[in-house]
């Protein structure tokens, strides 16, 4: 195994681009979770962000929350503003793993994992976040909700790395973040929900219900037309034109579809005049 470890962001991006294949490691709780039986990976080379401390704090600008490549769950947890403004980035935060994973975890490695599951990606993706991507001498901008190609697929290059994640700020009035699992802690996600309503309209993203964390456009259709719902199955024919739940280890897809169903209707009710 071979470790590089750049000092500075611009460094860190200069290493990458001389080592293309390098796996970067920002809190490593999902790379080195697999490390006792993936040997494989062992012979890799990894390069180790957490020198460049310049990317850990979180920033305000006039339109934005700014996240850094390093910044962690914690440091939003803690942001008196940020439980304000993205009350549901706080309450993804304080669902992942548990405190030791908030603390290191960063809201970067949960988007560049690409689990079906994670938590911290539908509650940036119903804030209409943009990750920016930067590799020696350039950069790009990509809206979280088409950031995904498929099941652990991004528009990614491997050379180049998360440096920002930006989350625009925008009066919301409806915000709604539900995580369904075993337990409140150390748990994955069976189904998970981030809602919000803002100037745009409606974002619904699913997770656990489909290859990737996903918007769901047949649902923020019938919440932006106003359609009736007087009861969970109402929803259920927009819910299977936007998602594919599987049976596995943890669910079966007859119990993620109903209870994603019942979790969004109950959730909506008495917020919004036409669930009731
Ligand atoms: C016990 C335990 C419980 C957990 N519970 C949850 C949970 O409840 N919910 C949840 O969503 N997740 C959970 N996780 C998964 C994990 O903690 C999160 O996904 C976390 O956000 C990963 O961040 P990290 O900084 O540790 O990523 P790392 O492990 O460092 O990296 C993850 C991936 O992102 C890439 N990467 C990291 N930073 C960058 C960057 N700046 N640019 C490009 N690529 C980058 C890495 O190469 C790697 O592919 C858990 C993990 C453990 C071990």
């Amino acid at each position: 195994m071979s470790v590089l470890f750049p000092a500075s962001g611009p460094e860190a991006l200069a290493m990458l681009a001389d080592a293309p294949g390098a796996v970067p490691m920002a809190g490593g709780t999902d790379l080195l979770v697999h490390w006792p039986v993936r040997v494989a990976e062992h012979d890799r080379t990894y390069l180790d962000l957490s020198g460049a401390r310049e990317w850990q704090p979180l920033r305000w600008s006039d339109d934005a929350l700014v996240l850094g490549p390093l910044t962690t769950y914690w440091d939003v947890i803690r942001d008196p503003r940020a439980g304000r403004e993205f009350p549901l980035l706080v309450a993804a935060a304080r669902q992942v793993g548990a405190v030791q994973i908030q603390a290191r975890g960063t809201w970067a490695g949960n988007i560049v994992n690409a689990s079906p599951a994670a938590d911290g990606v539908p509650a940036l993706m119903a804030y209409d976040a943009v990750v920016v991507l930067e590799s020696r001498g350039a950069t790009e901008e990509v809206p979280l909700d088409v950031f995904y190609l498929g099941y652990k697929q991004m528009r990614r290059l491997p050379d180049q790395l998360v440096t920002a994640i930006r989350v625009p700020r925008a009066a919301r009035d409806v915000q709604l973040f539900e995580k369904v699992g075993s337990r409140r802690a150390q748990a994955i996600a069976k189904v998970g929900l981030a809602v919000t309503r803002g100037p745009a309209g409606w974002r619904v993203v699913a997770a656990s219900v489909a290859p990737t964390v996903r918007r769901c456009p047949a649902l923020e259709q019938l919440l932006d037309t106003g359609t009736r719902v007087a009861a969970p199955d109402d929803l259920l024919p927009a819910i299977d034109r936007d998602v594919t739940p599987i049976d596995d280890l943890r669910s079966t897809a007859a119990y993620r579809r109903a209870v994603m169903a019942r979790v969004l209707y109950h959730g909506l009710r008495g917020q919004v005049d036409a669930v009731r």
